[in-house]
This record gives structure tokens, sequence and C-alpha cells, in this order.
């Protein structure tokens, strides 16, 4: 007799409009220039900003991200089964500093043509990686610093490159002798391994999903293969002066799809 009683009342919830639930909405994270804001919704539920369709996990985790010069109010949709929610996302704006770099080899600056043709070919090469990225939230394990050491160069600077104005500087540098363990910033995919690239030289790239990737640069060696799987804090390399360098650092950098984002601000300070 309970359990019919309770069956009817639930009955009468579900088909009364009002008592229905609210589409879940979670967001972490900041909402600036350089941003990533991690999303969570109800999963089956479709995620729009601005218009533009958002992927979304199986379970309806979803991933923002700010460039350095996005600045403005974003409107966040999401739609499930007939219902709408709405959220307005503005976006701080920051300010980045201009920083020069000199004594640079000329032909790194400014390459030579067979040299802008090696460029060429690896950056196809690296586009082909990023055409495609998992579905799984890999990025949930969290963030971790890929390495200790000095911090000598910050997201979303202008660079000056023996006096050239050049494209900003996306990612942290970290400054660490040569053969200091480079490690996974979060849970991903390896799928990238490059020996030396002209810029980069020896390269690991890192697929957390939903299009996040990061990237680790200079390195001296690598010590993971293509095609694995590894966890945030696993040691994937050693910091190096390989590539475009003026001294040993690893230059490691988060991108969400094309866009830039400053990892500092998920890693927070440098652990001592
Ligand atoms: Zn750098």
């Amino acid at each position: 007799m309970i359990t019919r009683v309770f069956l009817v009342c639930t009955l009468l919830l579900l088909l009364s409009g009002p008592a229905r639930a609210e589409i879940a909405l979670e967001l972490t994270g900041k909402a600036t220039e350089g941003g990533l804001l991690i999303g969570k919704t109800d999963p089956g539920a479709s995620v729009t900003l601005d218009g533009k369709a958002v992927r979304t996990s199986e379970d309806g985790h979803f991933l923002l991200g700010f460039g350095r010069d996005e600045t403005g109010s974003k409107q966040l949709q999401i739609a499930l089964m007939g219902q709408v929610i709405r959220r307005d996302i503005a976006i701080a704006e920051r300010a980045f500093k201009t920083e020069r770099v000199d004594g640079l080899p000329e032909r790194k600056v400014t390459p030579d043509p067979k040299a802008l043709e090696r460029i060429r070919q690896e950056s196809a090469e690296m586009a082909a990686v990023k055409a495609s990225s998992t579905a799984k939230p890999l990025f949930l394990s969290g963030f971790l610093w890929p390495a200790r050491g000095r911090i000598s160069g910050i997201y979303g600077s202008q660079r000056i490159l023996n006096g050239k104005p050049r494209r900003p500087h996306y990612g942290t540098d970290v400054a660490a002798p040569v053969g200091t363990p480079v490690h996974a910033i979060a849970d991903g995919k390896v799928v990238y391994v490059h020996d030396g690239m002209f810029f980069n030289g020896k390269t690991v790239l890192i697929d957390h999903g939903l299009g996040l990737r990061s990237v680790y640069i200079h390195l001296s060696e690598t010590l993971i293969l293509q095609g694995s799987m590894v966890r945030a804090g696993e040691r994937i390399g050693a910091v190096g002066q390989t590539g475009r360098a003026t001294g040993p650092h690893l230059h490691f950098a988060l991108t969400l799809d094309e866009t830039p984002i400053d990892a500092e601000l998920l890693l927070g300070p440098m652990p001592e």
C-alpha cells in the first residue's frame, strides 16, 4: 500500500512541470584572458557559447577557453529536453608585459628558405595530430607543475627577438639545468613525440581530452612513446636547450583547440 502511494506521488511529481529539476551547471576556473573554465552539466545536454557548439563528454563535462585578447562578455547556453539555461560570462582583462630577447642566432629569428620548408612541414604534422582529441575528460586528474625551477617566461608577454617584434609568448618557461625531470601536467594521451623540431627541438604533445593539449619543448631527451597514456606527474622527459633556446629551460604550453591558455592560472604558485 505504502509503495503504491509512493508511486502515485512520484508520478504526479514527474507530470507536474514546476517540480522538474533545473539543468545542472557547475563552472570552475577563471573567466579571464588566457583563462580556462571547466564546466559540468547533465549528460546529454547541448552546450553553446555565443551560439557556437561546445564539445561535451558523455558525462556532461565541457571546457571554455579564452584567448589572450578576448574581452567582453559571452553567453553560455545549455539545453536539455526543451529546457534552457543561460549564463553571461564576463571575461576579465589583464595587462601583459613586453619582453626583449637578444643574442639569438639570426637564422633562428629569420629562417632561410630551406628552414622555412622544414618549419612548414613540422607545423603541418602537428596540425594533423591536433585534428582530433579524445572525448574523455582526462584533465579531471587536476594539474601539476611539469618541472621545478625559476619561472623565466610567462604567458602573453609581447616578445621582441633581436629587436624584431614577434607573436606573444604563449607558454610558461621554467629555467632549470639540463636533465631536470619533466612531468606530464595532467592525465592524458601522448599524441606526438618529435626528436628535433626547428624551433621546438625535442617535443612532446599530450592530449588531455575535449581539445585541451599540453606541449613540452626544448627537451634534452624524451622518455615516453607516442600513443601511450600518461598520468599527471609521470616523467616524460628532461629539460634541455634543443631548438630555438638561449639557455636550458622547459617551455610548456596549454591550448584548447587553437586557443592558447595560461597554464599558470591552473597550476597556482610553483611549489617550494
Ligand atoms: Zn618559452
